[in-house]
């Protein structure tokens, strides 16, 4: 068994959460690039630009992309042949958030649903904690906008339905969105498992680099012909006209019940946030 230390965990996360809300990833901002050569509108264009001033700002001065520096979701990749020294490796997370979020000025945005009393830590964060063989331990801390997080949905459609049924729930989500996740957007879509596993994966290809090739050819076929639809909406860059309405569709597929087609939209916004730390 390898162990690894609870303190470098927490230390890690919390630097994670502050890269993660800092810094931009060069995919996205090489796709803002790309979707500002394509774009057809002037005001698309100017927005797409500002998009690139505000990660060269953030990065530069280590300030926020955005206020909404969102819910704490974290991926774990955990080996089986890994002991956590000195602590739970959940506390060990937590904590991370919870200094992250304090040292680096991160608005703390969790609160209890009812009341909205503020938990004032950013915490608890949402792990998705996955056992891999081996001795090592990844975790990817994936920052996520309220906006964007609210326009997301799941759905258990008939298996008649088929792909057609996808495609028109799919796109009139992101039509129904309009403005109110922050396009550009990239769309993670989850098709199969039960009414968890499609949110779940939904969630997970939001990770995938952007301008990456889904390694499924039909899968990666339906994402270009999702995307197209979806830019040809015209929502466009921050819901004000244009040909630029997502940078990426990225789809995910698990087997599921004879009697069922669950399908999850997980939408993100152009803040698409992840950081990936190796202990
Ligand atoms: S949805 Fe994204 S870009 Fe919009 S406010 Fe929330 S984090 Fe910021």
């Amino acid at each position: 068994m390898r162990a690894v230390a609870f303190q470098d965990i927490l230390e890690k996360v919390k630097g994670a959460c502050m890269a993660a809300n800092f810094e931009l990833g060069e995919d996205v901002i090489a796709a803002f690039q790309k979707a500002k050569e394509q774009e057809e509108s002037p005001v698309g264009r100017e927005i797409l630009e500002q998009l690139l001033e505000n990660a060269k700002i953030a990065r530069k001065d280590k300030i926020a992309l955005c206020q909404d520096t969102g819910f704490a979701v974290c991926f774990v990749d955990l080996g089986d042949e890994v002991r956590v020294e000195g602590g739970h490796l959940v506390d060990a997370i937590n904590e991370g958030v919870k200094q992250g979020y304090r040292d680096g000025y991160l608005r703390k945005s969790i609160c209890h649903p009812f009341t909205r009393k503020n938990t004032d830590t950013n915490t608890p964060a949402i792990l998705h904690i996955n056992l891999v063989p081996g001795d090592g331990l990844k975790i990817v801390v994936a920052p996520k906008g309220g906006g964007s997080e609210n326009m997301s949905r799941v759905t258990m459609l008939k298996p008649s339905d088929g792909i057609e049924g996808i495609k028109q729930f799919v796109i009139q989500r992101v039509k129904e969105s309009g403005a109110n996740p922050c396009p550009p957007l990239v769309i993670g879509v989850g098709i199969g498992g039960t009414f968890e596993k499609a949110a779940l994966i939904a969630k997970e290809s939001l990770l995938r680099p952007l301008g990456s090739k889904n390694p499924d050819p039909a899968l990666a076929t339906l994402e270009d012909e999702l995307l197209e639809k979806i830019n040809e909406l015209g929502i466009g860059p921050q819901g004000l006209g244009g040909t630029t309405t997502a940078l990426a569709v990225h789809v995910a597929m698990h087997p599921c019940h004879i009697a069922s087609l669950p399908l999850a939209v997980n939408i993100n916004c152009h803040s698409s946030r992840h950081k990936e730390i190796v202990l």
